[in-house]
């Protein structure tokens, strides 16, 4: 009794090593049950094996998925074959969730029918044991004998343990494979996303190229219409009436704001195109502040405007020009959305990220802009509100062109405002010179 019990465990284990084998080493649950049924079949005895299970296209009907060493002579149509479900042992086996099995197919009358096909593949004996993972069967285990098979307890015990753990092992390795599928799935997107990226990033180029070409060509017209109304306004080609004269100024006046924008999208495409020229020379931080308050036009009526800077001069290698631009950019912010009180422009030496720099601080008594606004506002043609065009004009390129001229020079800009109080625009820039 003990040596059975031994010999049982001794194969209970061998089993569970050979279809865990099985499990580590498939890709597929077919693989599953090609691998162990080729192990497990003879451990068992039996002469051939076969795994059948529900047809996708019907559940009713099983169909073929795996045999080990089928009869050679009928293999062929096996893939064509088909077994109703509650039909036959391997049918009745998924029907009724548990193991059929037969003795001997000979001696009971009720299998006439399998007779034929027996003598026709050589089995004597079968057993089928349903393979099943929850409260359903999805197809059966059978393992066929050449010879009458009486079954006992032990036998009955390994040969469900065998099916139990082949169920488990193909789910999970199905499991897995859906997985995989879907990681597969997620890859090709990701690369089809990617490739879109840059066709994407092709267009933007396009787009900045004709932007940079349409601005170069709109810009010589423009110019000859500001020289013409320039000379009707000035009276050279005769003297205008008055009403004329005004609306010659007026022409003036809109093809001026024109120009500017386009100025301000040629200079924007340049950068962006990497073909902003950067030309670094020694400069004064403190002189390009009091330039920029002598080009940024004026504040409003009352408005109090003033440089505040601990030194005289403030020495540094930049391109002073693009410097020039930024502050004008945002002193005419300043003056422009600021009603009463001050515009402050206040110019020192500093350290950023433990590199000399020069900060200018544009500060204003304004409208301020709203919180969730305020990164906003540096994206190009982007104005806190649509309405504050029609109040205070602009185009909503001037600080996108201000964030990128400051990127240029390896510097950047900051904002801090609230609504209804003020704004405080941060521009550093590296590159002080001691001395
Ligand atoms: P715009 O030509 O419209 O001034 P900008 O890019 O310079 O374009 O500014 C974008 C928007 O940021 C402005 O339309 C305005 O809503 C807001 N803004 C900029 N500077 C200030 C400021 N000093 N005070 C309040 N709002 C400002």
């Amino acid at each position: 009794m003990d040596a059975t019990r031994g010999s049982l465990r001794d194969r209970e284990l061998d089993v569970a090593r050979e279809i865990a084998n099985a499990f580590l080493t498939a890709g597929s649950p077919v693989e599953v049950y090609r691998l162990a049924l080729a192990r497990v079949t003879p451990l068992v005895r039996a002469s051939f094996s076969s795994v059948f299970e529900r047809d996708p296209d019907d559940p009713a009907l099983l169909k073929l998925t795996c045999a080990n060493n089928w009869p050679q002579a009928s293999a062929r149509y096996l893939g064509q074959l088909r077994l109703r479900v509650g039909r036959g042992p391997t049918g009745g086996a998924v029907a009724r969730m548990e193991p059929v099995e037969v003795e001997d197919v000979f001696a009971d009358p009720r299998l006439r029918e399998w007779h034929e096909p027996a003598r026709e593949l050589g089995f004597v004996s079968l057993i089928s044991l349903p393979l099943a993972t929850g409260d359903r069967a999805t197809g059966a285990l059978t393992f066929y004998f050449d010879e009458p098979h009486p079954f006992d307890e032990d036998e009955r015990h390994l040969l469900k343990l065998i099916a139990d753990q082949l169920a488990v092992a193909s789910a999970r390795v199905a499991a897995l494979q859906a997985e995989r599928g879907e990681l597969e799935v997620l890859r090709t997107e990701n690369a089809i996303l990617r490739q879109r990226l840059g066709a994407n990033a092709d267009a933007k180029r396009l787009s900045d190229e004709f932007l940079a070409n349409i601005s170069h060509e709109l810009r010589t017209p423009l110019t000859s219409i500001l020289g013409y109304a320039s000379l009707l306004a000035e009276g050279q080609a005769g003297t205008l009436p008055d009403a004329q004269r005004n609306t010659v100024l007026r022409i003036e006046r809109s093809a001026n704001v024109l120009l500017h924008l386009i100025n301000d999208l040629l200079a924007l495409s340049q950068v962006k195109l990497g073909r902003a020229a950067v030309t670094i020379a020694p400069d004064d931080a403190v002189h390009l502040a009091r330039l920029a308050l002598d080009s940024a036009g004026t504040a409003q009526p009352g408005v109090r405007v003033t440089l505040e800077a601990d030194t005289d001069r403030i020495p540094i290698m930049t391109d002073g020009e693009k410097v020039g631009k930024i502050l004008e950019n945002l002193l005419s912010n300043a003056y422009k959305f600021t009603e009463r009180g001050s515009v402050t422009l206040t110019v020192r030496d500093t350290t950023e990220d433990g590199v000399p720099a020069v900060e200018w601080i544009v500060e204003d008594t304004g409208i301020g802009i709203a919180k969730g606004q305020l990164e906003a506002i540096f994206d190009e043609f982007r104005q806190v509100d649509g309405s504050s065009t029609r109040l205070y004009g602009g185009t909503g390129l001037g600080l996108a062109l201000c964030r990128a001229l400051a990127r240029l020079l390896g510097g950047r800009i900051t904002v801090r405002s609230e609504e209804g109080k003020g704004s405080r625009f941060r521009v550093v820039v590296p590159g002080t010179v001691q001395g």
